[in-house]
C-alpha cells in the first residue's frame, strides 16, 4: 500500500511511547510532561458553563473574540507588548498545530529552517511536512546546556527562512538571558530570517522574568511567538494554542489553520479567556514557586541516585547523564528503568537528529505533586545499590 513520501522518515513519538510503557509496568511517569494536578477552578467552571449555555458550535476560526481580546491583555500587562486582537492573533488547537500552521504558511520546498539541538520531538517532523530542510544544530552546550552562538552563527544561510527558538527549553531547562536573546536577535535580522518561537513555558521561570524575544528592537515584526494554555493553567488535554504575529503573515496563518481544524475547541476558548481575565501575578508567580519546589525536590533526588544534571531554570524537565549510573544506551536503560526501577524517564537520543549524541541522556519531567515526586525519589534511591 503506497503511503506519502514525507511520512517515512516519521516515527513514533518517543514520549507518548514511554508513557504506554509506563502504564504497561505501573511506573511513575517520569516521561510525558503532564500535571497530575487540577487546572485552576475558573477555567473548569467557565467552560463547564459554557457547555451548559450551549456554546458548542465552531467559534471563529482564528479563535473566539474574547480570548484574543484576553490575550492581547495579558501581553500588554505582562510584557508591555500591544497585540492587536482582530488582526495579530490566531488561536490553534494547541502549540502543537500552531508551529505546523505557522511553518506552512512562511516556509517553501527546499527553505532551510534551524531547530537548535537538543529539540523537542516535533520540529523537526514540522519543517518535513514542509518540504523544508531542518538544520539540526546543536547549539544547547553540555553540561550546562551554554548557547553556543558560534555553532548558531554557522547553520545560517542564504536559505535560511526560519530558526525556531524555545525558552524556556524542553528538555535542557535553559532560559536565555538578555544578551543571548539580543545575539539571536541579530542573526536572525542579518540573515532576514523569521524567529518561530515556542514559549510555553513562559510562565514556568525559576529567577527573573520571561523576555519574549519580539519585545527586542527591530524583532516585533519578524518573531511568530506561539504559546498556549497547556503549561500555564495545567490543562495540556484542552488544546488550545495562542500565535501572534504581525498582521500579513496572520493572514496566512489563519487560511493554514482553517484547512487544517476550523477552528480550537469553543467552550475551552472561554474557560482560557477567563482564566486570562481573573487570574493576575500572585497566580503566575505561586505557578513558578510550586514548579522551584518540584524541581528542586527532583533535582535532589536524581543527585542522591547518582545522575549528573544542571538544575534547569525554566520549564519542567531534567536532562540527566547516567553514565555514572550504566553504560546501557539511553533506550534500553529508560525500558530498564520503567520496568525495573518504577520511574520512566525519556531516552535523551529522541531530542537529536544524532541519535548518539544522546545516548547518555535520559529526560525526567516534573509536573508532579511533590508526593509523586518523592515516590520516585524513593524508588530511583534503588539506584545506589547496583544498576543495570
Ligand atoms: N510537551 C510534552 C513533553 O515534551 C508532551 C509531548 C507529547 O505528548 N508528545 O513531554
Amino acid at each position: 500500500m503506497h503511503t506519502a513520501h514525507r511520512t517515512r522518515g516519521f516515527t513514533e513519538s518517543v514520549i507518548r511511547g514511554m508513557t504506554r510503557l509506563a502504564n504497561e509496568h505501573g511506573a511513575i511517569n517520569l516521561a510525558q510532561g503532564f500535571p497530575n494536578f487540577p487546572a485552576p477552578e475558573i477555567l473548569k467552571q467557565e467552560a463547564t458553563r459554557a457547555i451548559q449555555e450551549d456554546i458548542n458550535q465552531y467559534a471563529i476560526t482564528w479563535g473566539s473574540r474574547r480570548l484574543r481580546v484576553a490575550l492581547a491583555a495579558k501581553y500588554a500587562a505582562s510584557y508591555g507588548i500591544e497585540v492587536d486582537p482582530e488582526s495579530e492573533i490566531t488561536v490553534t488547537c494547541g502549540a502543537t498545530e500552531a508551529m505546523a500552521a505557522v511553518l506552512l504558511a512562511i516556509v517553501d520546498p527546499g527553505d532551510e529552517v534551524i531547530v537548535p539541538e537538543p529539540f523537542y520531538e516535533n520540529y523537526g517532523p514540522d519543517t518535513i511536512i514542509c518540504a523544508a530542510k531542518p538544520v539540526f544544530c546543536p547549539i544547547w552546550a553540555p553540561p550546562s546546556w551554554e548557547l553556543d552562538l558560534e555553532r548558531l552563527e554557522k547553520a545560517f544561510s542564504e536559505r535560511t527562512r526560519a530558526l525556531i527558538l524555545n525558552s524556556p527549553n524542553n528538555p535542557t531547562g535553559r532560559v536565555l538571558s538578555q544578551a543571548e536573546l539580543q545575539a539571536v536577535a541579530e542573526l536572525c535580522q542579518r540573515h532576514d530570517a523569521w524567529a518561530v518561537t515556542d514559549e510555553v513555558y513562559e510562565h514556568i521561570l525559576f529567577e527573573g522574568r520571561h523576555v519574549p524575544i519580539a519585545t527586542l528592537p527591530g524583532m516585533r515584526e519578524r518573531t511568530i511567538t506561539i504559546s498556549g494554555a497547556s503549561k500555564t493553567y495545567s490543562v495540556t488535554g484542552w488544546r488550545i494554542g495562542t500565535v501572534i504575529a504581525p498582521p500579513e503573515v496572520t493572514e496566512a496563518i489563519r487560511k493554514v489553520h482553517d484547512f487544517l481544524t476550523v477552528g480550537a475547541p469553543a467552550p475551552l476558548q472561554e474557560g482560557v479567556a477567563a482564566a486570562m481575565e481573573t487570574l493576575g501575578p500572585e497566580y503566575y508567580d505561586s505557578l513558578a514557586s510550586d514548579y522551584r519546589s518540584r524541581r528542586d525536590l527532583l533535582h535532589r533526588h536524581l543527585e542522591q541516585a547518582g545522575f549528573r544534571a544542571a538544575s534547569p531554570q525554566g520549564a519542567y524537565y531534567i536532562l540527566a547523564d547516567f553514565s555514572e549510573i550504566s553504560a546501557l544506551p539511553d533506550d534500553r536503560f529508560s525500558y530498564w528503568l520503567t520496568r525495573e526501577i518504577g520511574v520512566a524517564p525519556v531516552p535523551g537520543s529522541s531530542f537529536y537528529a544524532r541519535p548518539g549524541d544522546g545516548r547518555h541522556l535520559v529526560r525526567f519531567a516534573f509536573p508532579k505533586t511533590l508526593d509523586l515526586l518523592g515516590e520516585a525519589g524513593e524508588r530511583l534511591a534503588a539506584l545506589k545499590g547496583g544498576a543495570a
